[in-house]
């Protein structure tokens, strides 16, 4: 993975300059700080940035520098990754399931806030976490829609055993807190009504008064074709629900937001191998590399395709079957694409709100996977 160190004008100046053969990824720092400062000024509560996001160098010290004083690691490569280049900031340890040796490491690097969603892995951390000043908050999960897939699939207790794994933390001596994660780009901010409502339900079955509720990530990102909400209205809504669930006994509130922060920061692009019969587009990148999350969220429609002096084509559309460089052949886009007709080879693919879950996953699978990030001023091609 190359850093250039130029800073460019804007991808098409890029193109036109270079005319790369890997794949590339645009970041505008001025995207990402407008992003940090939009949740910093509008959220409720405190706002922290999950990792696995995209754990590149210049996100974790631009969103350090609007003001983003916490992080959710999942992993002790992670925690290394913020006391290197946030050494200030709180770490919350948001990973439900961790091997004694990784809880070694957290309790080492003085993490002090910690989630849990099973009685098994509340003992370890009993076991070996002090619990002075430290804060443990229960993952729950409710069967709510809304959300690009569901992530109750793999994390989130139920509300009884909730409410059973509250009492324990706050026995232990630990802070009480409740914690969930709506799903990921969830679209219907209802989604988190129904939690918050549910966290006052197990706080009050527990008996058990709550210091924090986390309000997870979830928060979606721009798409041309589906009606995604203001996020202040997402914020007020949480804000307005929380005072009504919870009253007297309000938490504060925590969220924790990947997508959201870092998506609309970077731009994709890729270069044209070959159109064959008129049909088939062949990319230099695709779902093994920055394009992993495709198939799971479906294609992001913000997309153009510019020639290789960088002047973008503007004809009608025609309906594509896009594939990957590997010679698996599930390395292909969801369902087909709306591109330029007269898309050919040499052009390139460029794909808007690329910074989730894109850098992070790309493998070098079939010796693909060589993917530069160059700065821009600007994304607009
Ligand atoms: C992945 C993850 C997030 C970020 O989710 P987004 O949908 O990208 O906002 C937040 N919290 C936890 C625990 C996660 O696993």
């Amino acid at each position: 993975m190359g850093l250039s160190k130029t800073i460019w004008t804007n991808p098409t100046e890029y193109i036109r300059t270079v005319r790369p053969e890997n794949p590339v990824l645009f970041f505008s720092p001025a995207v990402l700080q407008a992003a940090a400062r939009r949740f910093i000024d509008g959220f409720p509560g405190m706002v922290t940035y999950a990792v696995k996001t995209n754990p590149s160098e210049v996100v974790i010290e631009n969103l350090s520098a609007a003001g983003i004083r916490g992080f959710d690691v999942a992993s002790p490569n992670e925690m290394r990754l913020i006391r290197r280049l946030a050494p200030d900031a709180a770490m919350h340890y948001n990973n439900p399931v961790r091997a004694r040796a990784e809880i070694a490491v957290a309790v080492e690097m003085g993490v002090k806030s910690y989630s849990v969603d099973s009685a098994s892995e509340l003992e370890k951390l009993i076991e070996m976490v002090p619990a002075e000043g430290c804060e443990i908050s229960v993952r729950f999960k409710l069967p709510v829609a809304g959300a690009a897939y569901n992530f109750g699939a793999k994390f989130g207790a139920t509300v009884e055993l909730s409410a059973q794994l509250l009492k324990r933390v706050n026995e232990a001596g630990f802070i009480p807190s409740l914690t969930f994660h709506p799903g990921t780009q969830c679209t219907d901010p209802h989604a988190w009504e129904a939690y918050i409502r549910a966290a006052a339900e197990i706080s009050a079955l527990a008996g058990v008064a709550i210091a924090r509720l986390n309000v997870g990530g979830g928060f979606p990102n721009h798409r041309l074709q589906a009606v995604v909400p203001q996020i202040e209205d997402t914020f007020a809504l949480i804000d307005r629900v929380a005072s009504e669930a919870f009253g007297d006994m309000r938490p504060m509130l925590v969220c924790e937001p990947g997508r959201a922060l870092c998506g609309d920061a970077f731009t994709h692009i890729a270069k044209v191998k070959a159109v064959r019969d008129d049909e088939h587009v062949f990319l230099n990148d695709g779902v093994y590399g920055a394009l992993a999350e495709l198939p799971l969220v479906g294609v992001i429609d913000r997309i153009e395709v510019v020639n290789g002096a960088g002047e973008k084509r503007g004809g009608p559309l025609a309906s594509r079957i896009v594939f990957g460089p590997t010679c698996d052949s599930v390395d292909r886009l969801p369902g087909e694409l709306m591109l330029a007709e007269d898309i050919a080879e040499g052009d390139y693919l460029v794909i808007h709100g690329m910074g989730a879950y894109s850098l992070a996953t790309n493998t070098r699978f079939n010796g693909f996977g060589e993917l530069t990030i160059a700065t821009v001023l600007s994304l607009k091609v």
